[in-house]
């Protein structure tokens, strides 16, 4: 199967994790960044995890230099356009990104014009190149409960302009939510819809306290729910979306190879699976190579690839305009 020309829908993306080499060199030269080396190559190594990744740490640490540079309206704005024109390369039509507007503070600015140079980005990208694209605001579970509010509040004005979304991102452990509870039903009173990163270390319960707690209705990961029954069907009755990166978990070690990653079996079991990247630079993966990946190990057919898009447009966050235009792409 030749994937590449296919339209695809991705929902799970972060911004930080998905700058393009050469722009993050032009940044650091502009800005005169303090860097160890500014050759090509030994950037990548820092942007990029070596295919034998010992850990979600390391992986971690792929963050830190493009989340630095990302502290003005320029920049910002900058990397979320040229997001949009790289995933228009392999005829993405609609892209749900994420990203922790509380990381873009280090230079002054505030939640709302962080939210907004990158809606910006997003705008333009689309006029140039036809891609639809709304946010999703990822809130930290490692930082105090209370930091989340600034977030909620800043963006609340964005809501169906740009933005439609809460996430929980940052390191898993197990009986995150309940802490959580409080902010995201006022995010829920706002408007916003809900995703949360869950059952991607091993805590298939997070899967079902996600749902149950925050009212998630996708869950990035999910990986640990295969060996759960309870939540296994609990994902299945509530129609949960899960956004799945199989690169990515196998990256971290959340899965331990290709071969044994659920995807094609939650496929199967007609779960609703999307497809997605994570981070496309810090992962070095595109979509289509995904595509790839998964119809070399698992066997991927026109009929699958057609269920992901379809389950995809189901559990998207936008409007019923754009998914009715993201269902003509497909037909
Ligand atoms: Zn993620």
């Amino acid at each position: 199967m030749k994937f590449e020309n296919l339209p695809k829908v991705e929902l799970h993306c972060h911004l930080d994790g998905c700058l393009r080499v050469d722009t993050v060199l032009d940044i650091i030269e502009k800005e005169k960044i303090a860097v160890d080396s500014k050759e090509y190559e030994e950037m990548k190594k820092i942007l990029v995890v070596p295919d034998d990744c010992p850990s979600l740490d390391e992986y971690l640490k792929r963050f830190d230099l493009p989340v630095k540079l990302m502290q003005s309206r320029e920049n910002l704005k900058r990397i979320a356009y040229e997001l949009i024109e790289d995933v228009s390369k392999e005829n993405v039509k609609y892209i749900e990104i994420r990203f922790a507007p509380l990381f873009h503070k280090e230079k002054g600015m505030k939640v709302p014009e962080i939210i907004e140079s990158v809606i910006d980005g997003l705008k333009e990208g689309e006029r140039d190149f036809g891609v639809k694209s709304n946010l999703i605001l990822s809130l930290l579970r490692h930082m105090p409960v209370d930091s989340v509010y600034e977030v909620i509040e800043g963006g609340r004005e964005f809501i169906g302009k740009g933005v439609v979304a809460l996430d929980l991102a940052g390191g898993e452990v197990e009986g995150f939510a309940k802490a959580f509870e409080e902010p995201f039903k006022l995010g829920r009173k706002y408007g916003y819809r809900v995703t949360i990163h869950a059952g991607e270390t091993g805590f298939s319960r997070n899967v079902k306290d996600a749902i149950e707690l925050l009212g998630a209705e996708r869950i990035g990961h999910a990986v640990a729910i295969e060996k759960d029954k309870e939540v296994y069907e609990l994902v299945r009755k509530k129609n949960v979306t899960l956004e799945m990166c199989p690169k990515s978990n196998v990256q971290t070690k959340a899965v331990k190879e290709y071969e044994i990653h659920p995807i094609k079996k939650f496929l199967d079991d007609n779960l609703n699976v999307n497809l997605s990247t994570d981070n496309r630079t810090v992962s070095n993966i595109t979509l289509t190579e995904e595509c790839n990946k998964i119809d070399e190990i698992h066997s991927l057919s026109k009929e699958d690839f057609k269920k992901i898009y379809l389950n995809s447009v189901e559990g998207a966050f936008c409007d019923r305009d754009t998914k009715e235009w993201l269902l003509k792409e497909i037909l």
